[in-house]
This record gives C-alpha cells, sequence and structure tokens, in this order.
C-alpha cells in the first residue's frame, strides 16, 4: 500500500489559533483512496525547519501534501523553503503572473507588487492552477532534487494553500487525477460499528485481543455514540468481510444500533446507518408497529428527533409534552398520590407516563422521560441529571431505566432523548419482560 504524509504549515496553525481541519480532511480523502497515511507532522513560518521536515517526509513516503504557506506576505515561506530544500532556483512563471493579474482585474482590484512572489515557483516544479483563489499550488517530484542534501527523496509532493476551500478543489481538480494516473490505488472498506449507551473502554474490553489478518481496528468517540472502526484492506473479500464483521458483533454487538459501510446487510443487525431515531422507525415499520411518546424534561424533543425522520408518519402516532403535574394527570392519568409521595421525577410516574400515552394513543410502543434538566432543582437524592425513562409496548412488556447524566441542559436533554430511542430500540430488537 502506498503510503502519504501531510504536512500543515503556519504559526497559527502550530500555536493553536487555527484548527487543522486541512490535515484531518485530507487523511480521510488520502485513506479513502487507498493510501496508508502513517504521520501527520506541523510546521510553523520558519524556513529551516520546513526545509528539514521537507526532506524527511520526501524519503520516507510516497506521496506529501502540503497544506498552507503560499500567500505573498513574509511568513508565506513554503516556495523558498522547496527552493532550498531540493536546490530549485525560484523563477517566475509567467503564466501565473498572468493569472494572478486576471484575478485581481476581475475583482476590480490593483495588484499589489507583492504577489508577483506568489508567481514565483521552483524550477523543478509543475504550477497547479488555481480556480478557486489567487495562488497558484505546485507538486514535483523529490527524485528530480538537485541539491546533494535532498538525495534519497522518492515522493511525490504537492504544495497547497491553506485555505479549506481552496485545498479541497486543488485535491480534487489537481492533485487526485495525477494520484490515480501514478499509483494502482486500491481503496479498503469502512465498516464502523456504531453503539450507544457503552463507554469506549467496555467496547476495547468485550473486543479483547480480537485481530484479523487484512483489518485495522480502530475506536472513536462521537458524543453519544463510541464507534468500532474497521478498515478492511482491499485483498479482503466480501464473503470473509462479511464474517470477520460477524465475528466482531457477537462482542460488541449488543449495543450496536446500525452498522455502515458493509457489502451486504447482516441478519439480525440494522445495516442503514442515520441516526438512532431512524433506526428505531426502520424496526417499528419492519414490525408493522406504532410508537407514541410523553415528555417531560426534553419539551418535545424525542418526537422532534422521531419527525426529523422522513416517512415518520408511518410509525409515530403522537407525542404529549406534560410539563406539569396536572396536564400529567389529566392527558396521561398519572395518579396525583404517586405524584405527591414521590414526586415528578420518579420511577413510578415514568412508568406511569408510558403506561398512559400507550393507553391514550392505541400504539404498540411508549416511550416517556421524566427528570430534571438544570441548572436548578436539583435536590441531593435527585441531582441534576437524574432522568427516568420508561417503555410500555405490547404484551404488558414494561421496564424503567433510571439514568444520571452529566453536562448542562442541552447536553441532559440531547442524551435523554439517545438514551430513550435506545432503550427501545434494544426492547425492539430482544423483547425482554423481566426488565
Ligand atoms: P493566503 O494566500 O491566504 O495567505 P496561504 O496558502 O498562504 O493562503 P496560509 O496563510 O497558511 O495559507 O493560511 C491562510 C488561511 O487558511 C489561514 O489563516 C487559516 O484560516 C486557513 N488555514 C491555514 N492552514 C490551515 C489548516 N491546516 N487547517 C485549516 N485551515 C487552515
Ligand atoms: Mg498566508
Amino acid at each position: 500500500m502506498p503510503t502519504a504524509e501531510i504536512l500543515s504549515t503556519g504559526d497559527e496553525v502550530v500555536t493553536g489559533q487555527t484548527l487543522d481541519t486541512n490535515a484531518a480532511w485530507l487523511a480521510e480523502q488520502l485513506t479513502d483512496l487507498g493510501f496508508d497515511v502513517p504521520r501527520h507532522t506541523t510546521v510553523g513560518d520558519r524556513v529551516q525547519d520546513l526545509v528539514a521536515v521537507l526532506r524527511d517526509i520526501s524519503r520516507r513516503c510516497d506521496v506529501c501534501v502540503v497544506t498552507g504557506g503560499l500567500g505573498p506576505t513574509d511568513d508565506d515561506l513554503t516556495a523558498p523553503a522547496v527552493s532550498e530544500a531540493f536546490g530549485w532556483p525560484l523563477a517566475l512563471d509567467p503564466e501565473a503572473l498572468a493569472q494572478i493579474e486576471e484575478r485581481f482585474r476581475q475583482f476590480g482590484r490593483k495588484m499589489a507588487p507583492i504577489n508577483r512572489k506568489q508567481a514565483m515557483l521552483p524550477e523543478g516544479s509543475a504550477r497547479l492552477d488555481n480556480d478557486w483563489g489567487t495562488a497558484p499550488g505546485f507538486a514535483f517530484d523529490a527524485a528530480t532534487a538537485r541539491s546533494a542534501e535532498a538525495g534519497g527523496g522518492r515522493a511525490f509532493v504537492a504544495c497547497l494553500p491553506g485555505v479549506p476551500r481552496e485545498m479541497r478543489e486543488l485535491f480534487a481538480h489537481r492533485v487526485l487525477p495525477e494520484l490515480r494516473g501514478r499509483f494502482s490505488l486500491r481503496p479498503g472498506r469502512l465498516v464502523t460499528v456504531r453503539t450507544i449507551g457503552v463507554g469506549e473502554s467496555d467496547l476495547q474490553e468485550a473486543l479483547g485481543d480480537w485481530r484479523a489478518e487484512g483489518v485495522v481496528v480502530g475506536f472513536r468517540t462521537q458524543l453519544p455514540e463510541n464507534h468500532v472502526k474497521l478498515r478492511f484492506s482491499a485483498e479482503v473479500p466480501d464473503e470473509v468481510l462479511v464474517h470477520r464483521v460477524q465475528t466482531v458483533l457477537a462482542r460488541v454487538g449488543r449495543w450496536a444500533f446500525t452498522i455502515e459501510g458493509l457489502p451486504q446487510p447482516i441478519e439480525g443487525y440494522d445495516c442503514g446507518g442515520g441516526r438512532p431515531a431512524a433506526v428505531v422507525g426502520r424496526l417499528l415499520l419492519a414490525r408493522g408497529q406504532t410508537l407514541a411518546l410523553a415528555e417531560s424534561c426534553t419539551g418535545g424533543r424525542i418526537a422532534a428527533a422521531c419527525t426529523a425522520v422522513p416517512g415518520a408518519s408511518a410509525w409515530l402516532l403522537e407525542g404529549l409534552v406534560t410539563y406539569s403535574n396536572a396536564a400529567k394527570v389529566r392527558l396521561l392519568g398519572v395518579s396525583e398520590a404517586d405524584l405527591e409521595a414521590q414526586g415528578a421525577v420518579s420511577e413510578v410516574v415514568a412508568r406511569a407516563m408510558a403506561a398512559g400515552a400507550r393507553r391514550a394513543s392505541g400504539a404498540d410502543w411508549a416511550v416517556a422521560v421524566t427528570g430534571i434538566a438544570g441548572p436548578g432543582g436539583g435536590t441531593a437524592d435527585k441531582p441534576v441529571g437524574t432522568v427516568h425513562v420508561a417503555v410500555a409496548g405490547p404484551d404488558g412488556l414494561a421496564l424503567h431505566r433510571l439514568l444520571r447524566l452529566p453536562g448542562d441542559r442541552d447536553r441532559i436533554q440531547s442524551l435523554t432523548v439517545v438514551a430513550a430511542l435506545e432503550l427501545l430500540r434494544r426492547q425492539l430488537v430482544h423483547p425482554n419482560p423481566t426488565l
């Protein structure tokens, strides 16, 4: 597998003022294309650092994409650094100058003399026309270097602007075709097992020492989800790939609400991707069943999550926001005595809300939540983040979960939405009347 590295440049990137989104985007593109991306490097605006790093990288990998430092100002050093590193004098590229002048004309501005600098390219490089901004990029083969100190370099190096939009356009239109021509790339396949309600360390522990040839395992948190990423190399045939995913699912499948990137669906698992509500919707649809909601602390956010799914009317009947005790009594039949004795944030009330919503709507399933989203209203035994979730289902199925959620009001509400949908999802997949 050919290797590719990314070199981000600029003081604003090393000092943390600019988040290096370029490297993240490029790494994903290159990985998807079938490159191994072993390293990212970031260097500030210092010529000698750039020179040393450019030479090192060009010796150890097949492709290097450099971003930033193509502007007209003194801190834009990429072309001078390449010039010094590889022994190519900078020369005025008349075509590049004409393009820069034309761009200034288009915008009705006078070109400052320093913009000429952007047309000065290292002699051993080829210009990458920039139709999306001022400065052209350039690319070269390190193997053709004229400097003895750059000996042994082999990488194809592309230098792109730092401005993300320009960088992406130049990569897509000028670099990508070149990479496809130079390398016989065989993109692998990324399978993502998306889980909810389980920590990364528990996932790792459940997966144990699982390893298989041709697949690299990784973990990624994307709150409130944790993902197990299985990156398969192109050589792994589809049947083998599916079999390997099944062995992973035998260990972590109970938390998997959906699996993305499979060549074919795996029986017993949702493979459609999307948000948790979309998965719940598909499960309900497949069973021809319906859902009703009774929300207190989420104020309708579960309903909003459900109605964000196209076609939700096929499975969502109604959602009640019963914020006051009176509404819980009047609309859901919650007992006043229970409210009095246990408080609105309690298991008995959550269960009664779910049962009441199911009864009132005629839905097969009902989900109810009641909790303290804060910042006020918490007590010693019911601190902010205390949330009761209940599900009522067919055949007398009823269950409850007490959650202690972290974060501010918005976070507690959004985590409640996901937790409630996940509780329902697990019941739809493996009904367990004892809970
Ligand atoms: P310019 O002609 O605008 O000077 P340039 O090619 O010289 O472009 P830089 O000066 O390095 O690029 O960066 C220009 C802007 O692009 C930065 O101010 C920053 O907003 C953004 N940028 C630069 N590098 C990155 C990066 N690695 N990730 C995300 N954004 C970046
Ligand atoms: Mg700049």
